[in-house]
């Protein structure tokens, strides 16, 4: 075990801050402002972590600011739990956003303001095709386009529809505005691509003063725009999206031409980053809610356990590039537990318990040791280890019929319990079919802090006083899917690598000292793992209910006394 892997904050070089110093030292900017621009449709997932850190971080290391603004142009997929939830996230990741929170419906007058402005320049006219028709007309990616029949109507009656479809006089869907750019273009995007239908749906932030709302496209550059960003960073499946970012920009008379940026998605094995997938498993009662512990959400894994410096360290290892951003969970496991090794007090825990009675156990004779919270954290206290006649030990780490090297307990042989003595294991008490019921063992009472006399015990286990331990819930958590890539198969839908055991819930004892602890606090439970108080169901002194965040690297292979 390294104890004293300290986690690497220095920052990793990648283009994007390339570009950012290059800009800076050329005088292009004197300073630099990016935004982090979540649709309020779901909760947030790892994927958007990774764009957290991203954003905000090249604000902290290049003294600019990071703006946090809803993407709020769909009204009907949009909530205020989402929006309330993101802000969450953004805050428990350590990160804070310049100034207010801001809303892309904030910009909704000055984007149909500027709309107006290209309709007047002939740049935009409002088409009656359907839908259907519309894409029937857009062509393919091998053949161009056709113009829509309306595509020539005069600016003064492009600017007479608009206003009228703004003020709800047609159908929903039944008029759109379109740019004209290029019916012909390559790029699919630059074909007259729509920037406004007619929508009648209520809008978490502006209700229903508006029937008419703005595409994504038209609405994020502008918003960009205004806000003064630099650098908009986004994923690739933007590139294409571009010129029109471009196109728009440079025919309206915005205060600043932000430059777009795209790296490429994170996607993690094991489990899945898309919004609407996940939402599919919330709502088909697959898990017990966003927040669910083995959601990739943040806060899935906020309340199982992982922690925000973890996670931030997960997002500078995995770099920032153009090329694939396929990670392994182990990645992201090892970060959170490198992070827990350092900053969790240990303490013991028996999940699976199995009865021991010590028989020459005595009163006044037998006593307890103190031992620390932390080898390397003295100054996380200490407390008593109390002993008893009874105590229980791991179900596992007894077996009547040992296999070669084992350390544990096993008829007839010796094991130390963890801060205490060694003990020897007498007799095996069974049922009538074998089960083993209880164990009965001997004290060495010399052995105290100390060796015993003329023979070695390498073994040390877990153990608890049975009575002053304290029951408690523990919720064992796998990983969600059993295959790396669960959304990568074509005939196969992703709920069917859902893993059966992602979950095992377990009565166990725990010692005293954690019986106060607020939820949220974190524990190596030692030889188990690192776990959580839960943030739901736990309740400090009544109800203990622990998460296991991420198992130990073999820690015990090499023994701790
Ligand atoms: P999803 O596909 O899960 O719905 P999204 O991209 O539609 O995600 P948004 O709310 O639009 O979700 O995302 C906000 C920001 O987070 C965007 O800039 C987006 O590019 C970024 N982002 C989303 N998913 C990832 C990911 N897997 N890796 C990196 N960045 C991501
Ligand atoms: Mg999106």
């Amino acid at each position: 075990m390294n104890d004293h892997a300290t986690v690497s904050t220095a920052p990793v070089q990648h283009f994007i801050r390339s570009i950012i110093e290059n800009d800076l030292d050329s005088g292009k900017h004197s300073g630099i402002a990016t935004r982090f621009p979540p649709e309020p449709n779901g909760y947030l997932h790892i994927g958007h972590a990774k764009s957290i850190c991203l954003n905000f971080g090249l604000a902290e290391d290049y003294r600019g600011v990071c703006n946090l603004r809803f993407d709020d142009t769909n009204p009907e997929k949009e909530s205020e739990e989402y929006a309330l939830s993101i802000q969450e996230d953004v805050c428990w990741l350590g990160f804070q956003w310049n100034g207010p929170v801001r809303w892309a419906s904030d910009y909704f007058q000055a984007l149909y303001d500027y709309a107006e402005i290209l309709i007047e320049k002939g740049l935009a006219y409002v088409d009656d095709l359907t839908a259907e028709a519309m894409r029937e007309y857009r062509g393919t990616l091998t053949q161009p386009g056709r113009d829509s029949p309306c595509r020539d109507r005069s600016a003064a009656d492009n600017l007479d529809l608009f206003r009228r479809m703004k003020a709800g006089e047609f159908a929903d869907g039944s008029r759109t505005l379109r740019l004209k750019i290029d019916m012909a273009s390559p790029n699919i995007n630059l074909r007259d691509p729509v920037i406004y239908r007619i929508k009648r749906a209520h809008h978490i932030r502006t209700g229903d003063t508006w029937v008419i709302y703005p595409m994504y496209d038209y609405t994020h550059c502008i918003s960009d725009a205004l806000e003064n960003i630099t650098h908009s960073l986004c994923t690739l499946e933007f590139e294409d999206h571009r010129p029109l970012y471009d196109w728009v920009l440079d025919q309206l008379p915005v205060p600043s031409h932000p430059r777009q940026i795209e790296f490429s998605r994170l996607e993690l094995h094991y489990t899945v980053t898309s919004k609407r997938k996940l939402n599919q498993l919330v709502t088909q009662g697959l898990v017990s809610g966003w927040d669910d512990p083995r959601m990739p959400t943040i806060h899935g894994m906020r309340r199982r356990g992982y922690t925000p410096a973890g996670i931030r360290e997960f997002a500078r290892r995995i770099g920032i590039s153009k090329s694939e951003n396929v990670i392994d969970m182990a990645v992201l496991e090892g970060c959170i537990r490198e992070d827990l090794e350092a900053k969790a007090p240990r303490v013991m825990a028996v999940v699976n318990p199995l009865k021991v009675v010590l028989t020459n156990y005595q009163d006044g004779v037998t006593s307890a040791r103190n031992a620390g919270f932390h080898p390397n954290h003295p100054e996380f206290g200490e407390r008593e280890v109390p002993i008893g006649r009874e105590i229980w030990v791991e179900q596992d780490d007894f077996s009547a019929t040992p296999p070669p090297g084992w350390q544990r307990l096993s008829p007839g042989g010796e094991v130390r319990l963890r801060y205490s003595y060694v003990i020897k294991c007498e007799e095996v008490v069974t049922d009538a079919v074998g089960n083993v019921l209880e164990l009965r063992c001997s004290i060495d009472h010399d052995t105290l802090g100390k060796n015993p006399q003329g023979r070695k015990v390498k073994g040390v286990i877990h153990w608890l006083a049975a009575e002053h331990a304290r029951p408690v819930e523990v919720r064992l958590y796998e990983r969600l899917f059993s295959d790396a890539e669960p959304d990568g198969h074509k005939d196969r839908d992703f709920l069917d690598f859902l893993n059966p055991d992602s979950l095992r819930v377990v009565q166990g004892w725990i010692e005293a000292s954690v019986s106060n602890a607020a939820p949220e606090t974190h524990y190596q439970f030692e030889r188990l793992g690192y776990f959580c108080t839960d943030r739901v169901d736990h309740r400090p002194g009544e109800r203990l209910v622990f998460n296991r965040a991420v198992g130990l690297k073999d820690i015990w292979a090499k023994g701790q006394g």
